[in-house]
């Protein structure tokens, strides 16, 4: 219901007195984007002039742009690498924030096959909770009643490590839930999860998953809106249904815990709201024993609104499985941010997922944009504000943020779709160099290429190498996996590899992947055994052929490391000879930071 007394935002009526003041924050922020981001550059270079980092660059207490912009080189990650290495073995002198760095969060990107590592300090901790404050009161606007129930969110803290110098470090979304900000959240009727903080901050992730889903199905039609980070943990939660509902029924029907939950947190939560239920257990059985699943997720939670994960960037590739689990239901995605900082948010979020823009919120920090040309894929070197990026145009992210990364080049590449007041929104078009991605992975081109090569190097003893590959994402099995393509020329036809040594170059090439890659495997099984799949020989020929005949030229053509157009993909499959797949998980083991 819209409380008459606050209907100020432009944005639409808001649910109550509390989103008023969310929704006129926005406004705020939005019609000042400038004026905003002008502020967050000097609060930024003023607070942080005495660090090591802005002392070399001489900006003699300058806290202007165009000092700044004048003296301030764009990096990337290992630019500023040296930098944070030594922050991680424990010098604590401001190198590059003025303000002590509390830990390290582990990105999802990659560099030299580890985790990257992002400073931050407490006080980012503040300007996260701040834009996850204004996700609902948006998502209100749209979608009313949503205090009425719960929204079953399937979320896991991930294994965190120390440097060093005893920082800690773990991806920002295990810091965030580990937080007192989320463990001791104020009630807030609007924002009411299925899953206690008991089964969120269990590190085990099968008894998590368990018990998340186990208090999903027993409040099941209080559940107004069900959702994950990213749609592949969503599918991944529907899969665990599938392979253990039968001891999900069991439990309910007895009303005791399995004893394959042993975490005692967990335990003693769940001895308080688990009672026998045969008419729910009978229920959980006849929906889960069916053969078809379609529209299981609106089956067994009625009364499901939309579906809240991030289907934009490599996660669109879920969006069919999604719609047919849940019968079509909205998909919205509500936020942007990374292990850097969280950017924006998206001020429609049940559009359809293709038209997703997300606005950036001009205070979390400083935002310019490197002009990208999506046809040569060149990138310009001059650097536009965030309120100056045209409309239509792409460019690449570039952030100067509180906890002391300056000008840093994010690499997502984003494309602006409008305005809201003076902040521009942005359709997220992808991330550089990412050729294969299932879960929170990024593979590029010169991974795949080592794994090749690594793996290649177990056919050397049968005269045998790899003339060409190429790869997919498989997303049609649950986890998905990587699929690649093998055409071999073997020189001695009598002495040809077996099945079993291709098996092992399977798991080679695992071996050889980024260590991301190897935790989702290994830990969090979002990633199922990669699969080798030989061709007949002459299909690459086959393949540039065709690539010619839809207008390739001759002698441009290159052979795609990635396909994803289905009559290539059917090529392929229709020369396929063999395949293969690893047999075992690759070697992982939570990072040491040296
Ligand atoms: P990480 O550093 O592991 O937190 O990953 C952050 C990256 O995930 C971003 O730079 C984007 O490439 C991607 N990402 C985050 N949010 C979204 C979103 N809403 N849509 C598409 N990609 C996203």
């Amino acid at each position: 219901m819209a409380v008459d007394s606050v209907i100020s935002s432009p944005l639409g009526p808001p649910a109550c007195e509390k989103d008023a003041k969310s929704l006129r924050f926005i406004e705020e922020m939005t019609r000042n984007a400038d004026a905003v981001q002008e502020r967050v550059l000097a609060e930024i270079l003023t607070r942080n002039a005495h660090t090591e980092y802005l002392k070399r660059f001489e900006l003699a207490a300058a806290a202007d742009r165009e000092t700044f912009k004048s003296k301030i080189p764009v990096i990337t990650y290992e630019d500023v690498q040296p930098e944070i290495q030594r922050i991680a073995n424990g010098d604590r002198s401001p190198i590059l924030s003025a303000h002590p760095i509390s830990e390290f969060l582990t990105s999802s990107g990659t560099s030299a096959g580890e985790r990257k590592l992002m400073p931050t300090t407490k006080e980012e901790l503040d300007r996260r909770q701040l834009l996850y404050s204004l996700l609902m009161p948006v998502m209100n606007l749209y979608v009313p009643g949503l205090d009425k129930g719960k929204g079953l969110y399937f979320l896991f803290v991930k294994s965190e490590t120390r440097t060093p110098g005893g920082l800690l470090a773990r991806p920002v979304l295990t810091s965030y839930y580990k937080s007192d900000h989320f463990k001791t959240r104020p009630y807030d009727p609007y924002n009411v999860y299925t899953s206690p903080n008991e089964a969120i901050l269990c590190p085990d992730s099968f008894q998590s998953m368990y018990t998340q889903m186990l208090c999903g199905l027993i409040e099941r039609n209080h559940v107004l809106r069900l959702g994950a980070v990213f749609a592949s943990g969503l599918l991944r939660a529907i899969r665990f249904l599938q392979l253990n509902w039968p001891e999900l029924a069991r439990d309910i029907r007895s009303g005791t815990l399995t004893s394959r939950i042993s975490d005692p947190a967990i335990r003693g939560y769940m001895e308080k709201v688990l009672k026998p239920d045969p008419v729910l257990a009978q229920f959980v059985t006849q929906q889960c024993s069916k053969e078809n699943w379609e529209g299981i997720i609106t089956r067994i939670w009625p009364n499901t609104k939309y579906l809240d994960v991030i289907v934009t960037g490599a996660m669109a590739q879920y969006i069919p499985t999604l719609n047919y689990y849940s019968g079509g239901l909205p998909l919205a995605c509500t936020m942007y941010a990374s292990s850097e900082c969280y950017f924006g948010l998206n001020l429609n979020p049940m559009c359809k997922p293709s038209e997703v823009s997300y606005t950036i919120m001009p205070n979390m920090a400083y935002f310019e944009f490197l002009l990208h040309d999506p046809d040569s894929g060149s990138i310009s070197s001059e650097l536009v504000d965030l309120v100056d990026v045209e409309v239509g145009k792409e460019y690449e992210l570039v952030i100067t943020t509180y906890a002391g990364l300056y000008r840093y080049r994010v690499g997502d590449i984003l494309r602006v779709t409008g305005f809201h007041n003076s902040a521009p929104q942005f359709h997220f078009v992808r991330r550089k160099n990412v050729l294969l991605s299932i879960d929170s992975d990024k593979t590029d081109e010169s991974e795949l290429q080592k794994g090749i090569e690594n793996a290649s190097k177990l056919l050397a003893e049968f005269n045998t190498s790899v003339v060409e590959y190429t790869s997919y994402a498989d997303t049609t099995t649950i986890p998905g996996h990587y699929v690649i393509y093998w055409e071999l020329l073997s020189k001695d036809s009598a002495n040809s590899p077996s099945h079993e040594v291709l098996n092992r170059c399977c798991l080679e090439m695992e071996e050889s992947l980024n260590s991301v890659y190897r935790q989702c495997r290994v830990a969090d099984h979002s990633i199922g055994p990669l699969e080798i799949r030989v061709v007949k020989n002459g299909t690459f020929e086959e393949l540039m052929d065709y690539a010619i005949s839809r207008g390739a030229s001759i002698n441009q053509y290159k052979v795609p490391r990635c396909v994803n157009f289905t009559p290539i993909m059917e090529l392929l499959d229709s020369r396929v000879v063999s395949v293969h797949f690893s047999k075992d998980l690759p070697h992982w083991t939570p990072e040491r930071r040296r």
